[in-house]
């Protein structure tokens, strides 16, 4: 018995399923899961001592590689002050300014622990400022955890959603309608069916959860103007893609601003932070000054918000950064697509910057129903070839690759050959 299978025994005795986050058990992609033990740049190293080149980056924060100097020095000066105060503190107000400066959608910002805080208290603000109570998500778009996201389609545009998780009442799922990922029309209708009823419409203005899926060209700008047109808040769910496509994110990338927008994983810098900000006016509708509730005994902790300032100061101060994770993700994109073609898959590849996924067996993904048709078997077989070799892939395949400044081009080549190698093996 290898050493993470023993210990993932021990685990599953004190652990619901071994694990604190379900993607980690290894479900889709069947095996046992890995426990590692440190990491520095883009290599992790498990409990073994093997190696391996990381692909998740933590699902986004170590856009800069594990133990970013800067990172480091700073926590352990912070360390020393106190864990945490329950007052405010200086560097809440630094890296709230650093937010707003870098986000074009941003006024003003509350931070919180986790993008399902973010997501949840985004929602609520949107319901209490419009003063509405439905609102309308994209299938295979991930918000977190809370209640009025784990909603599933019924089975026409017409009827209710319906709870996607055990634990989720009707009357909950009967406020979340759903349309699919880069569908106006099917937005459109919703709207029409639901007059002066929607308060937001919620998006991963590029979806990450569902391999990575880009907007289509005036998805975006539609989505605004139908927004302006009905009174609705349009909130982007920046909590992946925010500080990964570019410093501003999304809105900047497309210029399309939302009313609102919602941030985590890079935000933090490993550490547990969500944030969730936009225009001032409707911030402002928050406790203590507005009457829309939402509060954190450790919001805003010292030394999250040091982990996280330290982050994005490198971020902001360093606009190089884009366009070398561009250049890299561009490369590891080409390298991937002459081993597919040399092997004559059929696949399709989609990449926004340093984020990629593949599908196999299907020509194109652009939603939820489309990336649900591919391969998932030919992706574990994949998954696990790769894995052999060293290479540590998100265990899903509707999850999506991170690359980071720390993969050097050696190492994507040794990603690309570890895919060649896998192929041959398994086809
Ligand atoms: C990860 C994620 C969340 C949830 O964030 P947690 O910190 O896991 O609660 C929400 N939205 C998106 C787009 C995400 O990728």
């Amino acid at each position: 018995m290898s050493k993470s299978e023993d210990l993932f025994e021990r685990a599953q005795l004190f652990i619901p399923g071994g694990v604190n986050s379900p993607v980690r058990a290894f479900k889709s992609v069947g095996g046992t899961p890995l426990f590692f033990q440190s990491a520095k740049g883009s290599i992790m190293t498990d409990v073994e001592g093997r190696d391996y080149i990381d692909y998740i980056g933590s699902w986004g924060p170590m856009i800069l590689g594990h133990c970013h100097p800067p990172i480091v020095e700073a926590l352990k000066k912070a360390t020393s002050n106190t864990t945490s105060f329950g007052t405010p503190t200086v560097l809440e107000i630094e890296i709230a300014e650093l937010i707003c400066k870098m986000v074009p959608a941003v006024e003003k910002v509350r931070m919180v622990n986790s993008g399902t805080e973010a997501c949840m208290s985004a929602i609520r603000l949107a319901r209490g400022y419009t003063n509405r109570d439905k609102f309308i998500k994209f299938e295979g778009c991930y918000h977190g955890h809370a209640d009025p996201f784990l909603i599933k389609a019924g089975s026409g545009a017409a009827t209710l959603g319906e709870p996607d998780s055990s634990g989720v009442t009707r009357g909950t799922a009967r406020d979340t309608l759903l349309a699919p990922f880069n569908d106006l029309s099917a937005v459109i209708q919703l709207i029409e069916l639901n007059p002066n009823e929607i308060a937001a419409i919620i998006l991963e203005p590029v979806a990450g959860n569902m391999g990575c899926i880009p907007p289509v060209d005036g998805f975006l700008k539609g989505l605004r103007e139908l927004c302006d047109t009905h009174g609705i808040l349009l909130i982007f769910d920046e909590v992946m893609c925010g500080f990964r496509i570019a410093k501003g994110g999304a809105t900047e990338l497309y210029g399309v601003l939302p009313d609102l927008v919602t941030m985590g994983k890079i935000i933090g810098g490993g550490m547990p932070v969500g944030a969730f900000g936009g225009k001032r006016e409707i911030m402002d509708m928050l406790a203590p000054e507005g009457p829309v509730y939402q509060a954190g005994t450790l919001s805003g902790n010292p030394i999250a918000m040091t982990c996280g300032l330290a982050l994005l100061k490198e971020l902001n101060c360093k606009p190089n950064i884009y366009l070398e994770l561009e250049e890299k993700g561009a490369y590891l994109e080409k390298g991937i697509r002459e081993v597919f073609d040399n092997h004559e898959l059929k696949y399709a590849l989609n990449r926004v910057g340093s984020m990629l996924s593949f599908h196999f067996g299907v020509d194109e993904v652009g939603n939820f129903n489309e990336a649900n048709n591919a391969d998932t078997e030919f992706f574990k077989l994949l998954f696990h070839g790769v894995l052999k070799r060293g290479i540590y892939f998100a265990p899903s395949a509707f999850e999506t690759l991170f690359v980071s400044t720390t993969h050097s081009y050696s190492l994507l080549d040794g990603t690309i050959l570890a895919i060649e190698e896998s192929l041959n093996e398994i086809l």
